[in-house]
């Protein structure tokens, strides 16, 4: 049997460091809808921002200001959890 090389001997395989990578664009294959905000509506719960698989909802700090549709899916949680119904999904017009 052939003699192991230690682990700390191997040589490196692939390394991807933070910022290598291309950024997301998963709104590229969105559902076919997409939210719109009425903001006069929002009572800024962050229930939408807090639920989003995506990390689609934009925040201002901590102010609720809307949705990065690069890479929104369409999934209509932020919809379904909003509290008072200030989001709606509409036809996505591809923006
Ligand atoms: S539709 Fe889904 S992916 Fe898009 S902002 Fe709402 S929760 Fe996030
Ligand atoms: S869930 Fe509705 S009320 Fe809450 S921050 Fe989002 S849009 Fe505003």
């Amino acid at each position: 049997m052939p003699e192991l090389t230690a682990w700390r001997e191997l040589p490196l395989g692939g390394v991807v460091r933070p910022g290598d990578t291309a950024p997301p664009h998963t709104g590229g294959w969105r559902t076919g809808l997409k939210p719109v905000v009425r903001l006069e509506s929002c009572v800024n719960c962050l229930l939408c921002w807090l639920y989003c698989p995506d990390s689609a909802v934009q925040l201002d700090g901590t102010t609720f200001v809307g949705f990065d549709y690069d890479v929104c899916k369409g999934c209509e949680l932020c919809a379904v959890v909003c509290p008072v119904d200030a989001i709606a999904m509409v036809e996505d017009d591809g923006d």
